[in-house]
C-alpha cells in the first residue's frame, strides 16, 4: 500500500489547453498556451493533489493529417493510430518540459512522465458500423469521393453551406481498458506527476490470436479519462474545458449554469438532451460513469477555475 495519502486526480485537458482555435498550431503558440495550463497543474500539486492529466489532440491529429495526405508522394503517409501516437509524443513532451521547468523555479524535484498509452475497444462496438467522428481535413464532394473509391474511407457531408463540406469520419468506440494501467499506476506510486491517454488513447482491439492491433478510429478523450481514472483509483476525476459550466438549457434565454448536482440529476438531464453530443455530452457521460464506479465527485469546469473548484468553490460537481 501507498504511504502517500494525497487524493489522486485525474485531469482531462480539452483542446483549448493546447491551441486555441483562432490559432494556427505553431510550436510557439502551442507551448504559451501549455503554460498556462501548467500554472494551474502547479497550483493544483502545492494544494496537495495527486495528478494525472490525459487531453485533447483533435487539433495536433488534425494538422499531422494534413501533412500526410500532402507529403505522401515524398514520404510514405502514417494511419491514423501512428499519428496517434506521434501526437501523444508531442503533446506530452511539451507538457513535460513546461512543467519540469516550473517545478525547477520552485526548487522542487517531482519526476514527470508521458507514456504512450494504447486503449482496448472492443470488436463488436455498433461505432464500426456507422463511423461518427470526423477527422483531419475538409473536402469538396468531387475529392471525398475519390477518397472513399482510393482509400476505402467513409466521408460524410458536415457543413450545410461552403465550398469544401466533405471530410472523413471514423468509428469512436467505446474504451474498454487501459492497455498500460499498471505502468502508469507504478509511476503514480513513484510519486510521479503522469501524462497519459492523450487524444483518448491509441484505440486497440484484440486479435484471435490474443496480439492487439491499432485502429483507424478515435476513441473520445473524456471517456478514456474516465476509464484511466477508474483503473488507477482516482479519487477525483476533473474535465477542464472552455466553459465554466454544464448549462442545463444552454444557449437558450433560460440558460442556467449547474452547480453541485447528483448523479440522478446528471443523469436526467442528461436524457432530457441538454448536453450535445461529441462536446458536453461525453463530458457529463464520463462524469456520471465515475461516481457510479465509486469515484468520489466528478468536475466539470474550465481550464482558469482548476484550482477553485477542486476547493468546491467553483464549476459543475457531480456526487452521489
Ligand atoms: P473540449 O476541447 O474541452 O473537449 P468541447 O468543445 O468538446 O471542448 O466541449 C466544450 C463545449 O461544449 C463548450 O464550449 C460548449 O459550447 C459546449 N456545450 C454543449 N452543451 C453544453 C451545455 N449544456 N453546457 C455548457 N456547454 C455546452
Ligand atoms: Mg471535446
Amino acid at each position: 500500500m501507498s504511504k502517500d495519502k494525497r487524493k489522486l486526480v485525474v485531469i482531462a485537458l480539452g483542446g483549448n489547453a493546447i491551441k486555441q482555435s483562432n490559432e494556427n498550431g505553431t510550436a510557439e503558440e502551442q507551448f504559451r498556451n501549455v503554460e498556462v495550463t501548467c500554472e494551474q497543474l502547479v497550483k493544483m500539486n502545492t494544494l496537495g493533489y495527486k495528478l494525472v492529466i490525459t487531453h485533447g489532440n483533435g487539433p495536433q491529429a488534425g494538422n499531422l493529417l494534413i501533412q500526410q495526405e500532402e507529403g505522401k508522394e515524398l514520404v510514405p503517409a502514417q494511419p491514423l493510430d501512428v499519428v496517434g501516437a506521434m501526437t501523444q509524443g508531442q503533446i506530452g513532451y511539451m507538457f513535460q518540459n513546461t512543467l519540469q521547468n516550473y517545478f525547477r523555479q520552485i526548487g522542487k524535484e517531482i519526476p514527470i512522465t508521458s507514456l504512450i498509452t494504447q486503449v482496448l475497444v472492443k470488436k463488436d462496438d455498433p461505432d464500426f458500423n456507422d463511423p461518427s467522428k470526423p477527422v483531419g481535413p475538409f473536402y469538396t464532394e468531387e475529392e471525398a469521393k475519390r477518397l472513399e473509391k482510393e482509400k476505402n474511407y467513409v466521408v460524410k457531408k458536415v457543413k450545410p453551406n461552403g465550398e469544401k463540406l466533405w471530410r472523413r469520419v471514423v468509428p469512436s468506440p467505446e474504451p474498454y481498458t487501459i492497455i498500460e494501467a499498471e505502468s502508469i499506476k507504478a509511476l503514480i506510486e513513484a510519486r510521479a506527476i503522469v501524462i497519459a491517454s492523450g487524444g483518448g488513447g491509441i484505440p486497440v482491439m484484440k486479435k484471435d490470436d490474443d496480439s492487439l492491433s491499432g485502429l483507424e478510429a478515435v476513441i473520445d478523450k473524456d471517456k478514456a479519462g474516465n476509464k484511466l481514472a477508474q483503473e488507477v483509483n482516482a479519487d477525483i476525476f476533473l474535465v477542464l474545458t472552455d466553459v465554466e459550466n454544464a448549462c442545463i438549457n444552454f444557449g437558450k434565454p433560460d440558460e442556467k449554469a449547474l452547480q453541485k448536482i447528483s448523479v440522478a440529476e446528471a443523469e436526467e438531464y442528461l436524457a432530457a438532451g441538454h448536453f450535445l453530443a461529441g462536446s458536453m455530452g461525453p463530458k457529463v457521460t464520463a462524469a456520471i460513469r465515475f461516481v457510479k464506479a465509486g469515484g468520489e465527485k466528478a468536475i466539470i469546469t474550465s481550464l482558469q477555475k482548476a484550482a477553485d473548484a477542486l476547493e468546491g468553490k467553483a464549476g459543475t460537481i457531480i456526487e452521489k
